[in-house]
């Protein structure tokens, strides 16, 4: 594969939204990579945030308890060669954040107002200097409403939950329709909730990749940034 980078000086910030199991995580990955941007996965955030109430037995509904222990969490995500890490108050919970508990209850922490403001500001705050790829939800309509490249990804729901089961750990406690259902409740909820629901955003590119294989889908998006950036081959 030809290696491809952008020259430093002219950054811009890529926002990739869509449901679940759509890509996006591995796309954006790929897409910084080629740009040598930063990858920012703000759906690790909410998954650490939904780990780390869970584990101290505070419930989405229990709003006020929560709004009050937000500022001792402290998460960091850290770039690995193939992934990334992430830490929580000092702990590894990677693989955690990714478990069945987890992917059940995160789109209900994911609805507290006071949680996403402060996740959200989070974020905003990763992509000042520009040079991010950041994906999600919510990224083109309301984290960065002024990114340059706006994609929102889709997939078949069965290509979806396909890509969701490889990337598993826990693949023997579900089944593929057990999945399915999952991540159409998930799909349901986000799209549905009252704050920055999951939508496209007005200017954003549909890109659906049910058959595309990845190398073509990053090369789309690497596509879309040329107009605003040189890319080096
Ligand atoms: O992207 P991922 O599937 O890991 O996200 C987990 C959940 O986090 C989503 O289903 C959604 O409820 C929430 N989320 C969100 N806004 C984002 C990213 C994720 O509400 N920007």
């Amino acid at each position: 594969m030809a290696s491809t980078t952008s020259t430093s000086t002219d950054r811009i910030n890529i926002a990739i939204d869509g449901p679940a199991g759509a890509g996006k995580s591995t796309i954006a990955r790929r897409v910084a990579e080629r740009l040598s941007y930063v990858y920012v996965d703000t759906g690790a955030m909410y998954r650490a945030a939904t780990w780390y109430f869970g584990q101290r037995g505070i419930e989405p509904e229990d709003e006020e308890k929560l709004l009050q222990m937000l500022p001792d969490l402290v998460i960091e995500l850290i770039p690995e060669p193939d992934g990334q890490r992430v830490v929580i108050n000092g702990q590894d919970a990677t693989d955690e954040i990714r478990s069945i508990k987890v992917n059940a209850k995160v789109s209900r922490y994911a609805q507290v107002e006071g949680l996403r403001s402060r996740l959200v500001a989070l974020q905003r705050q990763m992509a000042l200097r520009k040079g991010v790829v950041m994906d999600g939800r919510d990224i083109g309509t309301t984290v960065l409403p002024d990114a340059e490249v706006k994609v929102f990804m889709t997939a078949s729901v069965e290509e979806r939950a396909r890509r969701r089961f490889n990337e598993m750990k826990e693949q023997d406690q579900i089944t593929m329709e057990q999945l399915i259902q999952d991540m159409a409740r998930r799909d349901r909820l986000d799209q549905e909730r009252e704050i920055s629901p999951l939508r496209q955003a007005e200017d954003a590119v549909l890109l659906d990749t049910t058959n595309l294989n990845l190398e073509e889908v990053v090369n789309v998006i690497i596509s879309m940034c040329r107009s605003f950036v040189r890319v080096r081959e």
